[in-house]
């Protein structure tokens, strides 16, 4: 276990508080995942990628971490959906579901404790409504319909912050003449023709969406869990509804120790929805572009500040990508090197480096441990970048003994920090660097940019390099000129001319 306390903005209190967890040493945490009746778009994938951010927190703090991931494989959109094609529910719920975790392999998102079903847990969920009707917190309607009362949980909006006078006004329009108060919400719901449907003591029905993850939390982590992610769309009712039905079934409060909420992801500044036509599926953006683009894109924000997604942000990402790569290319050819005779001025040097090796760790980890701030963590690698390669345009011996630990210990911060939780850095550079040319060269010839073939770079700097042994320094200015309007910026250094593509 790392010493260092962890600090979480908890969406109940509204305030940066210590993360204690019930069990010293253990977290037990429950995400909402998607429903499952589409390909998911790369706003559930930022929800998904924050809830992999905290398992990734805790694991590298040392916790022992049991993480439950649902898939919502019973839902009105998903009846639709089946009905429309034709088909039974599963076989809508299983191609999504599919579907969903190649994306999540895409985005190296790692393996949750355990991922679960709806439907493989209709005892739980029928146990858990029969529980909150024995604790007089819920009522079924004469058509066979159960309802949770929020007027017998004085709690109910506590998450929120909703009052059940709020409740009542905003929903007056709506009421339903079952329901004792607009309020209430469906625990379960009594079958319709033309709907899948189960057993339970109240008629053939389905579950309300809420208590499925009351139930899939309640029996996987027990009646009390140390934290619970979701989007911040499900604070309300989502959320509030999960508390009510969990406390109310158990008896025991608080179900949830820290709640913490993703802001959403928009496009320019606008909501992501079907009747915008601005939905990108999660599918297409990490097929093109990677796991590593997707995160180092997503997780440069922090993850309760809303997230613009942009042709800009997803550049940014490959710049930021490349300089990082291109350091640890050097760092990892250092290291292929045979070692050279220590040097007065290169040990110094780098010995110096070794030590802001160790401070910057420390920094990423504080950076970690203050409500996930990814930004500032990064931030802390470039600083560190800027050194490394400020150091190595010295032209200092680089291959003595203290500039070998150097890179070892630099790429140890990178793969370490930033790859254990950002999840970014742990690639080999070459393939990698490789990878983000072609996405650059892509990019450009979308933009409607001519894009120089590497080869066609290589020859025109085998020409600039003959205009400068014949001393035609105009030649060759106008080279270097031409490449850099083709997105090549050459470097010249004592060992030779470099290239990247900006
Ligand atoms: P759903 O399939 O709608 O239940 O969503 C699955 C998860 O994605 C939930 O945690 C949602 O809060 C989250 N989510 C949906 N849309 C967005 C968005 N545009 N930005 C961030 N998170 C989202
Ligand atoms: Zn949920």
């Amino acid at each position: 276990m790392l010493e260092k306390k962890i600090y979480l903005t908890n969406t109940r209190t509204h305030k940066k508080e210590e993360f204690r967890t019930l069990t010293p040493g253990e977290v037990k945490m429950y995400s909402c995942g998607p429903t499952v009746y589409g390909e998911i778009h790369i706003g559930n994938l930022r929800a998904g990628l924050t809830a992999d951010l905290f398992y990734r927190l805790f694991k590298r703090f040392g916790y022992k971490v049991t993480y439950i991931r649902n898939y919502t494989d019973i839902d009105d959109k998903i009846i639709k959906r089946a009905n429309e094609e034709g088909v039974e529910m599963g076989v809508i719920t299983r191609k999504y579901i599919e579907a969903a975790e190649k994306n999540y392999a895409l985005a190296k998102m790692e393996e949750p404790t355990r991922k679960t079903l709806v439907t493989d847990h209709l005892p739980e969920i029928i146990s858990m409504i029969e529980s909150i009707l024995k604790n007089d917190k819920g009522y079924v309607t004469a058509e066979g319909d159960v309802y949770f009362s929020i007027e017998s949980f004085p709690q109910y909006g506590a998450l929120s912050g909703k009052t059940l006078e709020d409740l009542k006004a905003g929903a007056r329009v709506e009421v339903n003449e079952t329901k004792r108060n607009p309020g209430d919400f469906a625990l379960w719901k009594r079958a319709k023709p033309g709907e899948p449907s189960w057993g339970s003591p109240w008629g053939a029905g389905r579950p309300g969406w809420h208590i499925e993850c009351s139930a899939m939390a309640c029996k996987w982590l027990g009646p009390r869990m140390d934290l619970h992610h979701g989007g911040e769309d499900l604070v309300f009712p989502h959320h509030e509804n999960e508390i009510a039905q969990s406390e109310a079934a158990t008896g025991i409060a608080p179900y949830v120790g820290t709640w913490v909420h993703n802001a959403f992801l928009t496009f320019s500044s606008e909501k992501m929805s079907k009747s915008l036509g601005n939905i990108v599926n999660a599918i297409d953006f990490l097929s093109q572009y990677g796991g590593e683009v997707a995160r180092m894109a997503f997780l440069s924000v922090h993850y309760r500040s809303p997230f613009d997604f942009s042709p800009e942000t997803v550049d940014s990402a490959i710049t930021n990508l490349e300089r990082m790569y291109e350091a640890k290319l050097a760092a990892e050819k250092l290291l292929d090197q045979k070692i050279a005779h220590a040097d007065p001025v290169a040990e110094s040097l780098w010995g110096g480096f070794f030590i802001d090796c160790d401070r910057t760790k420390n920094s990423i980890l504080d950076h970690y441990a203050n409500d996930l701030n990814t930004s500032g963590a990064l931030s802390e690698l470039f600083a560190l970048i800027r050194e490394w390669n400020r150091i190595f345009a010295t032209g200092n011996a680089k291959n003595t003994p203290a500039a070998i630990l150097a890179a070892r210990e630099f790429i140890k911060v990178l793969e370490d920090e930033i790859g254990s939780v950002i999840g970014v850095g742990r690639m080999r550079a070459e393939s990698m660097l490789s990878h983000l040319a072609s996405l650059r060269a892509l990019r450009s010839k979308n933009e409607g940019r001519e894009v120089l073939s590497d080869e066609e770079v290589e020859r025109q700097l085998a020409e600039r390099r003959t205009a400068r042994a014949g001393r035609d320094f105009k030649r060759s200015d106008e080279i270097r000129d031409y490449l850099l309007s083709k997105g090549v910026e050459i470097k010249d250094s004592p060992q030779g001319t470099t290239w990247t593509r900006k």
